[in-house]
């Protein structure tokens, strides 16, 4: 019977968690008992499923014909705990897809003592919904974040079905009955939905670094001084009065909870600090950003901010080009764009568009002449006393012909290589009983450009290396001692 394809009544719903998939699939596959459904999926005669971090996902995908990895992904809170603990996101991925139970013990997962209310949770209304368009109710992921209490969508209180000793949800079974449905606040309701949304996030961009992004929020909000120092007592006093302060969007045990010791050092200072618990993580950033969980990854994306950086150089380059095209003044594109007109004279000379300036009064006869020059590593002085040109031209046509700079740089690199090994061989030379550390004693520039530079070329102009020779045991100074 396992490996079937489902039919459609039994497909995961989108988000929809393990446990209430396998509640589910239990009853409308017609399973007789559920040790039955156990023993094939967990070779166990019973399980206890973890609302938001099951374990053997990969039995369970192959069960039910899904992608291990799109289980892991989508029906359980591995993004969320992976994104606030990266270095442990690899073993937790492993045990979650293939270890038994444990999942959270064995990865070190620090639960914190959190006195959050453990169980799965659901949304009244969510579950009239679904009886109303599908004709059965499901769990959903987003629910199940620790800490959360209110269904984002219906600003209502979720509701529980606890889990733990002696609690009803050992084995398949999910009884929900009817509550009375209580207005959660409005604070709540954007918590959930910023934690929602934080769960989003985590899933489309694995590589978030959370702890940049919180050290640029709190620099632009001056709780870090310009030499990298917190204000911690500062941060603490405007993290606690406004966050655990009244309304509550937490559960009240969780608040006293966090009111009794601050976990804001341990989780932000780098090097003492250690990983905190994704519920931690979600009360600060929710309070740092102020609900907008994008600078999560607007200001942790250095890569995407670069890439912005350099496409707005770009635009500037083409507008001056445009401008130049058009025969605008210097002057005025300087005014206009608010780039210097040496920025732009350089533009219009590496894009071949003849400009007024003085630096055209040569001809293009001379210009290609200082470039010859420049090419065979001449000094630019020398370049201008020889074609009788200022040397302020020489080093313009320099710096504006591609590749020409760098290259003379690599030009007289290699001539201070060549006169370091030329003092090397001549010591080696004078002295040729001398071994390595006398030549580096005697010309110790010369030694350490080509140590660094080019250790080869050290190689091959020095002495061989004399082999090491064992210290001298201490034979006689301990019998001496002994005597
Ligand atoms: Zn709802």
């Amino acid at each position: 019977m396992i490996g079937h394809k489902m039919p459609i009544l039994l497909a995961l719903r989108q988000t929809e968690t393990v446990f209430s998939f396998l509640v589910r699939w239990r009853k409308w596959q017609g399973f007789l008992s559920e040790s039955y459904l156990c023993q094939r999926l967990y070779a166990k005669r019973s399980i206890r499923l973890h609302p938001y971090l099951p374990p053997q996902l990969a039995q369970i995908g192959e069960a039910i014909d899904v992608l291990p990895e799109h289980l892991l992904l989508n029906h359980t809170l591995f993004p969320l705990f992976a994104l606030f603990n990266q270095p442990k996101r690899n073993v937790l991925k492993s045990r979650m897809l293939h270890a038994g139970n444990s999942v959270i013990s064995s990865v070190g997962i620090p639960h914190a003592q959190i006195p959050v209310k453990f169980g799965h949770k659901w949304c009244p209304l969510c579950m009239q919904e679904d009886m109303q368009k599908l004709g059965f109710c499901i769990l959903v992921i987003e629910h199940q974040i620790p800490g959360v209490i209110a269904c984002a969508k219906h600003s209502c209180l979720l509701q529980f079905l606890v889990c733990g000793q002696n609690a009803p949800d050992r084995g398949l079974k999910m009884k929900l009955v009817n509550p009375q449905v209580v207005f959660s606040g409005e604070r709540a309701a954007n918590f959930s939905a910023f934690c929602c949304d934080v769960l989003a996030l985590a899933k489309e961009h694995a590589d978030i670094n959370v702890q940049e992004a919180y050290t640029e929020q709190l620099i632009s909000n001056g709780y870090i001084t310009n030499s990298g120092r917190f204000r911690m007592k500062r941060l603490e006093q405007d993290f606690y009065s406004e966050v655990l302060g009244s309304p509550h969007f937490l559960e009240l045990d969780v608040v006293s909870f966090l009111k009794k010791k601050s976990f804001l050092g341990p989780m932000l200072r780098r090097k003492t600090g250690y990983p905190a618990h994704p519920l931690k993580h979600l009360i600060f950033s929710f309070w740092l950003f102020n609900g907008d969980s994008t600078k999560l990854i607007l200001r942790s994306h250095k890569g995407c901010r670069k890439a912005l950086q350099a496409k707005s150089v770009e635009c500037v380059n083409n507008e001056i080009l445009d401008l130049l095209r058009n025969g605008m003044s210097m002057n005025h594109i300087e005014v206009n764009v608010g780039k210097s007109r040496c920025y732009i004279r350089r533009l219009a000379e590496l894009n071949g568009i003849k400009h007024q300036s003085n630096a055209m009064k040569y001809p293009e006869s001379t210009r290609r002449a200082v470039q010859i020059k420049a090419l065979m590593g001449k000094h630019r002085q020398e370049i201008a006393n020889e074609l009788k040109v200022g040397i302020g031209y020489v080093e313009q046509v320099i710096s504006n012909t591609h590749g020409l700079a760098a290259y003379r740089k690599s030009l007289r690199m290699n001539v201070a290589l060549k006169r370091a090994q030329n003092e090397i061989t001549g010591v080696v030379k004078r002295n040729p009983t001398w071994n390595r550390t006398q030549v580096r004693a005697a010309a110790q520039s010369a030694y350490s450009l080509l140590y660094a530079k080019n250790r080869e070329l050290l190689d091959s102009c020095l002495p061989k290396p004399i082999r090491p020779s064992p210290p001298k045991k201490k034979v006689k100074t301990v019998k001496r001692n002994q005597k």
